[in-house]
């Protein structure tokens, strides 16, 4: 709703585009309205979010103001920004998103930081690793860059969503360290103990819990989000899966969903993992559980 403030004033600046924008999303339920119309604005203008503020008083194009305007009337019918924009930061690094990977989210740097915990970024790590289910990538080429000398193979059973991710090790210049394969889980490896780690933001959403997800998270990839009847699937065959694939002594380490820890750590202790640890993110959550092979 235009704000009454706003009368008189220049209808065509970069504060007043801003302003009028976080007004619509905000009646429109966005969470974090104004961080959304400066990210669209921003896009739109192809600058970024922060020279926003040196240009305040700059009166864009027309093109460009329809440019925004598109994206904000399909923010307000719930399209997430990352989609719209195209990107999304994680663990400092920009990465490209569309609509056949799921969106980083914060929370899944405290997967990020849990293994920089085990293998400390100077160690010299060398060895390899497996990133189940990469999406983006995200996962593979964050560590990637925290380890030089380690190699990857990233995972996902959506070539779609490989070929952002092989754009995303190119644009971060991991490229020649993470390899990428096309396959349902883990059904393509030889049982043989490669990794030193694997490491997996797998799909946890129960059924029951897709009714009361934020409509935003149904424009992204089910496939990705599908944890089965209890949400608990993808732990299971992951604990099969680094049964057979991490060496003696080596971790498996993966994200979980709200109030799913517990239940993995049985899963993991039942398959005969040892030394296991549950560590919260930011917000005080149970988020990641890491078990070491026997
Ligand atoms: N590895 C990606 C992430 O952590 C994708 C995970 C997924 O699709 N479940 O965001």
């Amino acid at each position: 709703m235009p704000q009454p403030a706003a009368v008189g004033r220049d209808e065509r600046t970069v504060l007043f585009l801003l302003e009028r924008a976080t007004a619509y999303l905000a009646e429109r339920g966005a969470a974090s309205p104004r961080l959304d119309a400066e990210l669209l604005l921003a896009s739109a203008l192809g600058v970024d979010r922060l020279a926003l503020y040196l240009r305040f008083d700059a009166r864009p194009p027309t093109d460009k103001v329809d440019r925004f305007r598109e994206l904000l009337r399909r923010r307000g019918e719930g399209m997430p920004v990352a989609y719209l924009t195209g990107k999304r930061e994680f663990w400092s690094l920009e990465f490209e998103v569309t609509t056949d990977v799921l969106i980083p989210r914060p929370e899944t740097e405290t997967l990020v930081e849990t293994a920089l915990a085990i293998w400390p970024p100077g160690s010299g790590q060398a060895g390899w690793f497996v990133d189940v289910g990469t999406g983006c990538g995200n996962l593979a080429i964050a560590l990637a860059r925290e380890w030089p000398l380690a190699r990857f193979v990233a995972v996902d059973r959506s070539a779609a969503a490989l070929g952002v991710a092989l754009r995303n090790a190119a644009k971060h210049g991991v490229g020649e360290r993470v390899f990428f394969l096309c396959g349902d889980w883990l059904s393509a490896f030889a049982r043989r103990p490669l990794f030193v780690g694997m490491i997996s933001n797998p799909p946890y959403i129960g059924a029951a819990d897709f009714a009361s997800l934020p409509a935003e998270v149904e424009r992204e990839p089910r496939a990705a989000l599908d944890g089965g009847a209890d949400g608990l699937h993808f732990f299971r065959a992951l604990a099969t899966g680094a049964s057979c694939l991490v060496r003696e002594g080596g971790w498996l380490l993966a994200e979980v969903g709200a109030g799913q820890a517990q239940a993995v750590r049985s899963i993991w202790e039942e398959a005969g993992f040892r030394d296991i640890q549950v560590r919260r993110d930011l917000g005080g959550m149970d988020r990641v559980v890491v078990g070491r092979r026997r």
